[in-house]
């Protein structure tokens, strides 16, 4: 039988657009629709915005620390407009770029919502393709609390393209999306309260982490009210009232409610069940080849709710294309994944955590951690540490995880996320000759 493509890619995002090259580089003919601005979350409303606003605010810090390398003060004035519109150029400068790469790479784009008809074709507006396989790389979305007054909430979606910035920040969550933007908003200059139903943020991180994060939030003035639920928001003529349960019970009034409870496959409406495609758990059911429970149908990335970061489907895309069309089998085993919060402070970590680490080998577990003022501070007086945490197996020597809060973790973690995945053992770091002076040198002085 023959079809009109060989692939067809549903959603162009990180895992789609990656795929969708790398099968047309093996002489596939490839289509790709969408819905949306092409560049998914990650390039449109996620981890590149995200970070350009992380830098926006970092600026409120530098000018108070360069007053103690003899800098003069300096009244900074902000413009939120000025940064959204900078920030929605620069969105719109990448998503033309994948335009363009999609092209080179000589995939057709299909501008519109693709829904399944059976195993081998989709509708895309009143256009029926037929495609011999076919790979769903929709992403997710986030998932709202189920309260009265939650329409009056915006998620991470809606942050980019605020109008005014809330003088008076709340937000619900403390996960990723929920730390990274309140810090933003406090480096901004809002007025910044985290509402957590549990008593520390980012749960599934190592406690040190998720400690020294909150602490260092708590020092630079985010108002934290933890083991508090809020339980409804009423809109007011002073703002938006949150009433709320738990510990901090009472009432708060802000300008706004960043809702950032997590998120889920993006997998409504795409007519999963008229291809025979599992869900489990809200989530498309792949095997480790992210081949789905019909043989000719594939999914990567956020839709199969594996580990849910661009790089990782990204991966997941390539592996696809290789296997598949380059005829070179291989798939991605998750492991030792380095991850970051863009917070102030920052923090990054790879590997086991020292509870998931005792878990799994109980006594043989040995922990090196250091914490101190890094020289940048020496001089600005603020009141900044640096963690930095090996976990060790007691037997093999091997370090099983590293753990970092402070300046530039993400950019620390990465290379010696290198090193854990080669199974680089502590004796391997001692025999590194130290960076100095530097804060990642601590890494290989550990004692
Ligand atoms: P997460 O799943 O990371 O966090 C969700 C948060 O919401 C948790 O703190 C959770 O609390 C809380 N929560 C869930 N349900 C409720 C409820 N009913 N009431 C109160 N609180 C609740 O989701 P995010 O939305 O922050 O991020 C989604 C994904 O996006 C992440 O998993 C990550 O993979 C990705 N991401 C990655 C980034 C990065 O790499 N820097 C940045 C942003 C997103 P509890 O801990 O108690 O369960």
């Amino acid at each position: 039988m023959s079809y009109d493509y060989d692939l067809f890619v549903i959603g162009a995002g990180s895992g789609g657009v990656s795929a969708s090259r790398r099968a047309a580089s093996y002489g596939a003919k490839v289509a790709i629709a969408e819905n949306d601005l092409v560049g998914g979350t990650c390039v449109i409303r996620g981890c590149v915005p995200k970070k350009l606003m992380v830098y926006a605010s970092s600026f409120s810090h530098l000018y108070q620390d360069a007053l103690g390398y003899g800098w003069g003060k300096v009244e900074p004035s902000f413009e939120w407009q000025k940064m959204i519109e900078a920030v929605n150029k620069e969105v719109r400068r990448l998503s033309q770029v994948y335009i363009d790469m999609l092209e080179k790479s000589g995939v057709e784009l299909i501008h519109g919502k693709a829904v399944f008809l059976d195993a081998h074709t989709v509708q895309v507006g009143e256009r029926k393709i037929t495609a011999d396989k076919i790979l769903i790389a929709v992403g997710g979305e986030a998932v709202k609390l189920d309260i009265p007054g939650i329409e009056y909430s915006i998620t991470s979606r809606e942050m980019f393209h605020l109008k005014e910035q809330p003088k008076r920040f709340a937000v619900i969550g403390g996960g990723y999306i929920a730390v990274e933007f309140a810090c933003i908003m406090h480096g901004l200059g809002s007025e910044v309260t985290q509402i957590i139903r549990r008593d520390l943020i980012l749960r599934g991180f190592d406690d040190d982490i998720r400690k020294d994060v909150q602490e260092g939030m708590i020092k630079h003035g985010v108002k934290f009210l933890t083991e508090t639920r809020v339980e409804k928001i009423e809109k007011k003529e002073d703002g938006l009232e949150l009433t709320l349960a738990g510990k901090g019970a009472g009432k708060i009034t802000v300008d706004a409610v960043l809702c950032a409870t997590g998120r889920q496959p993006n997998i409504k409406e795409l007519g999963l069940e008229n291809a025979g495609v599992e869900v489990v758990n809200g989530a498309i059911a792949v095997k480790p080849d992210s081949c789905t429970s019909q043989p000719n149908i594939y999914a990567v990335g956020d839709c199969t709710n594996r580990v849910n970061l661009t790089p990782v489907a990204i991966a997941q895309g390539r592996a696809f294309a290789d296997t598949v069309f380059g005829h070179i089998p291989r798939y991605i085993t998750h492991k030792n994944i380095p991850s970051a919060v863009f917070a102030q402070p920052e923090a990054a970590t790879v590997g086991m955590s020292e509870a998931e680490a005792r878990e799994k080998l109980g006594d043989n577990v040995i922990v090196y951690r250091t914490k101190f003022r890094p020289m940048f501070h020496s001089l600005t007086g603020a009141d900044e540490k640096v963690m930095i945490k090996l976990v060790v197996d007691r037997v093999t020597e091997r370090v099983l995880g590293a753990h970092m809060v402070g300046k530039d973790a993400a950019e620390i973690i990465q290379g010696i996320a290198i090193a854990i995945n080669m199974g680089a053992t502590k004796k391997d770091f001692d025999n590194t000759i130290a960076l100095h002076p530097s804060s990642a040198e601590e890494f290989v002085l550990l004692r």
